[in-house]
Order: C-alpha cells, then sequence, then structure tokens
C-alpha cells in the first residue's frame, strides 16, 4: 500500500469537509480486531465517501481477504475509484453503487466484521441486515452513533429529529442483553460495537 498517498488521501478529505473516520476511532476498531481476531476474510461497510476508511481497513484482512462497500453519492464513488486505485489495494475492496437501503437486502454473503457509517436514520435498518449478515463470532461497529451529543441529551430539534429518534432506537436495541455484548464508546462521534451472543 502506498502509505505516503492515504496521507494525502486523509488531507483532502478533510480539507472537503467529507466526515471521514477520526484516527481514534480507527485505533479502537484495528486494536479490537487485533486483539480477537487477527486477521479477517469479510468486511463490509456502509458508507464508503472516498474510500478513506475502507483503504484502511485493508490493513485488517487475510491475505486473500476482501472488503464490499457501499455508497450512493455518484461524485464520491468516482472519487474513491480514484483514490483506491491510486493506493493500490483496488484488488481488495469492490464498491456496491447505489442506496445501501436497497443493496443490503440483495447480499448473500456473511461478513466477518461490518462498519455501519452512512445515513443515521436508518441505523436501526442497516443494524437488522448487518445482523443477518453478521458470522457467527462475527463483530458489528457503528460509527457517530452519539451525533454531536444529541442522541443522549434532550435534543429535539426539527432538522435532524427522525435521526436522533432513529440512533436512540438502535442504541435501545443494542442493550438487550440476551441477544447482544455491546458497548458505545465516547470516541469520535460515538462508537457502538455489537457482538452476538453465542447460544
Ligand atoms: N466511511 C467513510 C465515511 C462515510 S461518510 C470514511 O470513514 O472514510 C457517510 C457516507 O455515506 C456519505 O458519503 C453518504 O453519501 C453515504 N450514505 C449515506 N446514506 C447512504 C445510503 N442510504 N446508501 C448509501 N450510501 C449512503
Ligand atoms: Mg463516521
Amino acid at each position: 500500500m502506498n502509505t505516503e498517498r492515504l496521507e494525502e488521501i486523509k488531507k483532502q478529505a478533510l480539507e472537503e469537509h467529507i466526515p471521514i473516520i477520526m484516527d481514534d476511532t480507527l485505533a479502537v476498531i484495528t486494536e479490537k480486531i487485533q486483539k480477537e481476531k487477527k486477521n479477517l476474510d469479510t468486511i463490509l461497510e456502509i458508507g464508503t465517501a472516498v474510500g478513506y476508511s475502507a483503504i484502511c481497513f485493508t490493513k485488517l484482512l487475510a491475505p486473500n481477504g476482501r472488503i464490499d462497500t457501499i455508497e450512493r453519492d455518484e461524485e464520491r464513488i468516482a472519487k474513491a475509484k480514484e483514490n483506491i486505485r491510486s493506493v493500490g489495494v483496488e484488488n481488495q475492496i469492490r464498491i456496491y453503487e447505489g442506496d445501501a437501503v436497497e443493496i443490503l437486502p440483495t447480499l448473500e454473503q456473511k461478513y466477518d466484521m461490518v462498519f455501519i457509517d452512512a445515513a443515521k436514520g436508518k441505523y436501526p435498518l442497516f443494524f437488522q441486515e448487518a445482523c443477518r449478515m453478521l458470522k457467527k463470532d462475527g463483530i458489528i461497529f457503528a460509527d457517530n452513533v452519539l451525533y454531536k451529543g444529541y442522541v443522549r441529551s434532550d435534543y429535539n430539534k426539527h432538522k435532524q429529529r427522525t435521526a436522533v429518534r432513529n440512533l436512540r432506537e438502535f442504541l435501545a436495541e443494542i442493550e438487550n442483553k440476551e441477544i447482544y455484548q455491546s458497548e458505545v464508546l465516547e470516541v469520535g462521534d460515538g462508537l457502538a460495537i455489537i457482538q452476538l451472543r453465542r447460544n
């Protein structure tokens, strides 16, 4: 991998206010995977943006591992393709182009890791699909779940109301201790980590 190029991609994304994964969040995910699972064969990402996090996640892959990532914004898809190629990881990342709400139900694969990082109002649905596709000992990470602190305050403004309500619904769901083992960290904009309890 061309790590110098990766730094340029990060810098450009930050300059253009594209909400890429924060360093601390990436560090937590990396540490968690390295501690528990070592190498992953399959990763699913919901929300590619310009490919930054997907490129970073290739470091978590086993030698023949693959990342599937979904993005609906055409301009970002074009940029992501360019970025992924320029770093030299195009053989490890496949971009699904379109709305994740429509694409997810068509996916048949199972994944070792799912990273949810797209429309906050859709987290309950994304999570349901992630669970369906998760391998038995797989792990789900969901970014931005505390949404600038709105989610755990009495925030009720009109503009983000649906997003906040649905994030609250998602956080309530993962609290179900009979089904999930979960934690929510205040790293970045809030990171949820969920594993399925084995019966
Ligand atoms: N994971 C990226 C950042 C993703 S930003 C990184 O850390 O580098 C969130 C992205 O999700 C945006 O580019 C947005 O266009 C996309 N998105 C939001 N809702 C979506 C949906 N329903 N389907 C597909 N992409 C979506
Ligand atoms: Mg994010």
